[in-house]
């Protein structure tokens, strides 16, 4: 089956009751037995419910995994990769990281003694020098929040093969119809299912998908035991959001191209960062691993100046001030003064965090509205 097909199909089995093309929503916590033990797969929702199942099928499907597991958020689904280790046992990350992976690391998992390196893999020799006998983990976000860096993957899965660690890769701004990093050579892959596989803004959740068996129970046994899983309201908006997901990601590639190279050429613009231009310093990596460049983009205005910046965001119509991404509609945010706020303006400025950058998620609304909408912003 190839991709577009997979998004509607993979992983799916017709409903045995009654023939229902679309997964029911199994709301039920528990399933009757003829016998102790005698059921038909399922026992108790915490650890397995059909709906959820359906959706944990659907993205090892598109993500060419055997092994899916769904969970009550993004965050949650990494807090349970990160049970894998033990204390003692030390992490390669990327800096460059979602907000959120950097707070559960460093303030969670760093106080059960578990060690965290933070690590510019734009040069993925890099992680090499922080490898010793303790190291079990390498974490890759690729693109990055919000600068847009590409990271080499089979670069990094090389490493990692050589020293026996795990790679695992938050593939949420990529999504499996760009970038597949288990066929890469990525153990893991995570996803904010809150942003494009969801991709309408309703839901919050995260999934894991895997290939081999041994991992995919360890990470069962932690979702399980933990018991941060997602219910099947939710797995059923996910999975239908999933069944749209080609559509819409060739759609936002289309209107971020367009919408980057309207930027580029913009006087007032002072830098665009999207992985498809040519002059992106890991535009070949780009190329290499990913099939496009995603809805994704952001910029920086000449003279970089803050309470500029702030009214260009506050004039936006049709893109809406926001948090969050991967949605139909466009989003557009300011991280100096929202998801960048709390790092002092020294440290966040060192990793391209400007005072005037603008990150924007470009929706699949028509682009005469969305270039007509920043032109009336920027001015
Ligand atoms: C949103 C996000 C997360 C966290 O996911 P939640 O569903 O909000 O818990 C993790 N990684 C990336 C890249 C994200 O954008």
């Amino acid at each position: 089956m190839k991709f577009n097909t997979k998004a509607i199909h993979g992983g799916q089995e017709l409903d045995p009751a009654y023939g229902a093309v679309m997964q029911p929503i199994y709301q039920t916590t528990t399933y009757a037995q003829s016998t102790p033990g005698g059921h038909k797969g399922f026992e108790y929702s915490r650890s397995k419910n059909p709906t959820r199942s359906a959706l944990e099928n659907a993205v090892a499907s598109l993500e060419n995994g055997n092994y899916g597991m769904a969970f009550g958020s993004g965050l949650a689904a990494i807090d349970a990769v990160i049970k894998l280790l033990n204390s003692g046992d030390e992490v390669i990350s990327t800096n460059d990281l979602y907000g959120g992976s950097y707070r559960l690391f460093t303030k969670i998992f760093e106080r059960f003694g578990i060690k965290f390196h933070f690590v510019d893999m734009e040069n993925a020799a890099n992680i090499e020098k922080f490898i010793n006998a303790n190291t079990k983990l390498i974490w890759v976000e690729t693109p990055t929040n919000p600068m847009m860096n590409i990271i080499d993957l089979k670069a990094c899965a090389s490493i990692a093969k050589k020293h026996n660690l795990l790679l695992a890769v938050d593939n949420t701004f990529a999504t499996p119809y760009l970038q597949r990093p288990l066929d890469l050579g990525a153990d893991i892959v995570m996803h904010s299912a809150t942003k494009y596989l969801g991709g309408h803004s309703d839901v919050v959740l995260g999934v894991l998908a895997v290939k081999d068996k041994e991992l995919a129970k360890k990470l069962y046994f932690i979702q399980n035991a933990s018991g941060a899983v997602c219910g099947p309201q939710d797995s059923f908006l996910v999975l239908r959001g999933i069944k749209t997901l080609h559509i819409r990601m060739q759609r936002h590639c289309e209107n971020g191209r367009n919408i980057a190279h309207y930027l580029a050429k913009h006087p007032k613009i002072e830098k665009v960062y999207w992985p498809g231009f040519e002059d992106h310093p890991n535009h070949a990596i780009a190329i290499a691993q990913m099939s496009d460049f995603g809805g994704m983009i952001s910029f920086t205005t000449k003279g970089n100046n803050y309470e500029e910046a702030i009214k260009m965001v506050e004039k936006l119509k049709i893109f809406t001030l926001a948090e969050s991404l991967g949605g139909v509609e466009s989003l557009a945010g300011h991280p100096a003064s929202m998801t960048h706020a709390s790092i002092p303006k020294e440290e966040r400025e060192k990793t391209g965090v400007v005072d005037s950058l603008i990150r924007l998620s470009v929706g699949i609304e028509d682009i005469d509205d969305l270039i007509a909408d920043l032109e009336q912003a920027i001015g």
